[in-house]
């Protein structure tokens, strides 16, 4: 099975059942099946084949989803990509994906009208109109764009579908990294298919859900979990633009929401939100976190404002991505990023890849349905990590008795402070314990004494809060050597898209 054949499986059994909402307007599974042929069958008769590389560059907007899905119909690889990039960033990712068509939106196509000649090898341009004034008569790439609105409305809903394998490679994910180039993860139709299934099936999310879709769907997190396993199902995805607390109350009131999926800093933003009125969560059954560690502190207070369960998951873009979720039928363990989920089986192992025992730190491995194939043209990155079967996370871990894991820390933004090893995690945890903070990242700057020293970065709401204040809290619960050696007060964390805390960019600015 895979998404293309499911959708129309769903559809159905769900014909006048809202499929998406967006911008106040129900599109239902019959439209959107019916949208998704005609788009299929128009890439066809512009001479897209199976096999073909084609890059998605549109925000969160109903193009995202014909597009994935129209593409996927084709057996074509849909490379999504974040629409803020720079030229650069975009032009990497184009070339380096052997990308032969661009599926972007009017408010984005100056960019690609700038940029082209950097990535020659663009045959077309398929320009979603956002605007009812769009034109594209005047653009220099006027001979290469067609309307996206066009293509749907002239597609034909004969299409002789490709037969799509388990093992084709269905969507490339560009990894940030944090050193090097992206890297292009190459997942096959059963890993996204699978992963959606799975995960849907874990955390009950039914035909009777109205999942928020606030976070990027171009980042695998929104894309698995608020995307493809509602649509998988037959429930509705309510698309939000842009995330912003006022945008998720009004969604969640106007239309009935039940389950929310955000990373930590969403959650923060939540309930910071001033306007008690509107901070309504009273329908939701569901809150998903993921992305990054989910701050205990943060966690108790929110489900405690709002009377609502946060499960915490964990996933990475190499594995579909989700991994582990705090079970539904037992309290969720705060700080935990759950058990494994269906068909997905987790390890923590040492550095001879054995396995450890509960209670000890090492790295997570991760095997099941869900593993990438491997990095696009990259075979020795691949090597590196996929062994036997397992994807080395580079994440650190521990278990406990039952089988719940812990997420310590990523692997290389351990801190060594004279021989010791300090996870940032530890140090934030305690920082964000203080009520007034509201966000907290810990890195390692260079010290000559002991290589490397603590420095925390926190946002304080309350500017008679001193960095004497915060250590005299630290040293109450940690060792001397995790101390904080500085703590910076700033306006904001920096974050990219996804509203990930950018610790590269607080490294930068201490060196600079
Ligand atoms: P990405 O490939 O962009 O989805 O990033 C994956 C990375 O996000 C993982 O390797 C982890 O470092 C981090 N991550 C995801 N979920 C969690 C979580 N619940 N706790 C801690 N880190 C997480």
């Amino acid at each position: 099975m895979n998404l293309s054949d499911q959708l129309s499986l769903t559809a159905k059994d769900n014909l006048s059942k809202p499929a998406y909402i967006f911008n106040g307007e129900e599109t239902n599974y019959q439209t959107l099946e019916g949208s998704v042929t005609k788009f299929a069958s128009s890439l066809k008769a512009l001479g897209y084949k199976k096999g073909d590389h084609i890059g998605l560059v549109v925000g969160n907007t109903p193009h995202f989803v014909i597009g994935l899905y129209g593409a996927l119909r084709l057996g074509l690889t849909v490379i999504p990509i974040n629409p803020i990039y720079t030229a650069d960033e975009i032009s990497y990712i184009v070339n380096n994906g052997d990308v032969k068509g661009i599926i972007t939106l009017d408010v984005l196509f100056e960019k690609f009208e700038k940029m082209s000649e950097s990535i020659p090898d663009v045959k077309n341009y398929i320009v979603g109109e956002t605007k009812p004034d769009s034109s594209f008569e005047s653009s220099p790439l006027k001979e290469k764009t067609y309307s996206f609105t066009e293509l749907v409305q002239k597609g034909s809903l004969e299409l002789e579908r490709p037969v799509l394998n388990d093992d084709d490679t269905a969507v490339i994910l560009y990894t940030s990294g944090t050193t090097g180039k992206p890297k292009g993860a190459m997942l096959t139709h059963k890993n996204i298919f699978s992963n959606a299934k799975d995960t849907a099936e874990y955390l009950n999310i039914n035909a009777n859900d109205r999942v928020i879709a606030a976070l990027p769907m171009f980042h695998v997190f929104c894309l698995t979990v608020a995307l493809n396993a509602p649509l998988v199902n037959g429930a509705t995805v309510l698309i939000v633009p842009q995330f912003s607390p006022e945008a998720v109350f009004k969604i969640t009131r106007e239309h009935q929401a039940t389950v929310f999926a955000g990373v930590p800093t969403m959650y923060n933003y939540l309930l910071q939100y001033p306007n008690e009125d509107e901070k309504d969560f009273s329908n939701i059954r569901l809150c998903i976190s993921g992305g990054a560690s989910m701050p205990v502190a943060l966690l108790e207070k929110f489900e405690q404002h709002f009377d609502v369960q946060i499960s915490e998951g964990y996933g990475l873009s190499e594995a579909s991505p989700v991994t582990c979720f705090n079970p539904l039928d037992r309290p969720r363990q705060a700080g935990s990023i759950g058990k494994s989920i269906i068909n997905v089986e987790n390890k923590v192992v040492d550095e001879n890849g054995n396995e450890l025992p509960p209670g000890q730190v090492g790295e997570l491995i991760v095997r099941g349905p869900n593993v990438m194939k491997g990095y696009y043209k990259m075979p020795e990155e691949t090597q590196a990590s996929i062994k036997d079967g397992w994807l080395y996370t580079g994440d650190m871990a521990q278990t406990d008795e039952e089988g719940y894991f812990y997420i310590v820390d990523r692997k290389k933004d351990l801190i060594l402070v004279g021989g010791y090893n300090v996870y940032p995690r530890e140090v934030e945890e305690v920082l964000y314990s203080h009520e007034q903070i509201s966000e907290v990242a810990v890195i390692g700057e260079p010290d000559e004494d002991l290589g490397e020293a603590v420095v925390a970065f926190v946002v304080c709401n309350d500017e008679n809060v001193t960095e004497d204040d915060l250590n005299e809290l630290c040293k109450t619960k940690l060792a001397k050597y995790k101390i904080p050696k500085k703590i910076e007060f700033l306006e904001e964390l920096p974050k990219n898209t996804t509203g990930k805390i950018l610790r590269r960019s607080l490294r930068d600015q201490l060196s600079s």
